[in-house]
C-alpha cells in the first residue's frame, strides 16, 4: 500500500471513529428512549453535567480523561471507545476487502460500492450493539437498512433482484416456522429466535443472495453454539446470548469468503 492510500485508510478510520461516536448515541437512546434518537445534547449518563467538545472526541476523549467524566470523575463505560474504534475498523476493513483504494474512488469506478459499504457497515454497527447490549431489534434502523440494500440492488456488485429476494425468503421462512414453532406447540421452550432476526435476516439475503444466506446462516449457527456454550459455561445455563451480532458477523465473513468456506468444508467432507 503506498502512502497516499495509507493515510486515506488512516481518514476512513478517524471518520469512523465520529460516527461510532454518533452510532454510540443511537444505540443508548434506542435503549433509554431519551429525546429521540437524534435531538438533545449529550450528557454524563451519572451527573448530567452537559458535555463539551473537548469531552465529545471520540477515542481521545475517553483516552485523556482515563474513561472518567471530568466533572464526577464517574467511569465512563469501555462501551464507547469499544463502539467508536469498532466503526472505523469496520470500514477500513470492508474497503480493504472489496478493493476500494483511493484512485478507485477518485475515478469514480468505487463510489457507489463505498457509499454501499459505508452505509451498510453503520447500520449493521448499530444493529449489532443495539441487540447485543440491550437484545433489541429496533424497526427506526432495521427497516432503514433493509431499504439500502434494496435500493444498491440496482448496481452489479450486488445479487440479481431474483437472488436477493430469494436470499431474503430463506431465512424469513427459517426463522418465522421456527418462532411460529416455539409460539404455538412448544410454548414451554420460549423464542430461541426472535421476531427481530428475521430482519437480520432478510437484510443479509438482500446482501449475499440465496447461496451466500445459507452460508452465512450455517456460519451464524456455528458461530453462536461455539460463544453460546462458552458464556453458559462462564453465567450460568440460563445466561440469554444474542443471535443478531452472529447473524452480521456471519453475513461479512460469507460476502468475502463465502466460496473459500464452502470449499474448506467441502474438503473436510471429502467432497472436494
Ligand atoms: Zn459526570
Amino acid at each position: 500500500m503506498d502512502f497516499a492510500n495509507l493515510l486515506f485508510f488512516i481518514f476512513l478510520f478517524g471518520i469512523g471513529l465520529f460516527f461510532g461516536s454518533f452510532a454510540n448515541v443511537v444505540v443508548l437512546r434506542l435503549h433509554s428512549e431519551q429525546d429521540g434518537i437524534l435531538g438533545g445534547r449529550s450528557q454524563c449518563p451519572k451527573c448530567k453535567h452537559l458535555l463539551g467538545f473537548w469531552d465529545l472526541v471520540p477515542l481521545f476523549s475517553w483516552i485523556f480523561l482515563r474513561g472518567k467524566c471530568r466533572y464526577c470523575s464517574d467511569c465512563i463505560s469501555w462501551h464507547y471507545p469499544l463502539g467508536e474504534i469498532t466503526m472505523g475498523a469496520l470500514w477500513v476493513f470492508l474497503f480493504f476487502v472489496s478493493g476500494i483504494s483511493l484512485e478507485s474512488l477518485l475515478s469514480g469506478a468505487d463510489v457507489a460500492k463505498a457509499s454501499y459499504f459505508l452505509l451498510l457497515g453503520f447500520f449493521s454497527h448499530i444493529l449489532f450493539f443495539s441487540d447485543l447490549f440491550s437484545t433489541e431489534v429496533h424497526r427506526v434502523i432495521s427497516i432503514p437498512a433493509i431499504g439500502i440494500a434494496l435500493l444498491f440492488l440496482i448496481f452489479p456488485f450486488t445479487p440479481s433482484w431474483k437472488d436477493a429476494f430469494l436470499g431474503a425468503l430463506i431465512p424469513t421462512v427459517f426463522f418465522g416456522s421456527q418462532i411460529l414453532l416455539s409460539r404455538f406447540i412448544f410454548t414451554s421452550r420460549g423464542d430461541w429466535v426472535g421476531e427481530g432476526d428475521i430482519d437480520f435476516g432478510i437484510i443479509m439475503g438482500l446482501v449475499l443472495g440465496w447461496k451466500g444466506v445459507i452460508i452465512a446462516l450455517f456460519l451464524a449457527y456455528f458461530l453462536g453454539s461455539c460463544i453460546g456454550v462458552f458464556v453458559m459455561i462462564q453465567k450460568g445455563r440460563g445466561a440469554q446470548v444474542p443471535f443478531g451480532p452472529f447473524l452480521l458477523i456471519s453475513m461479512f465473513l460469507a460476502l468475502f469468503w463465502g466460496n473459500t468456506i464452502i470449499n474448506w468444508y467441502l474438503g473436510l467432507l471429502g467432497v472436494a
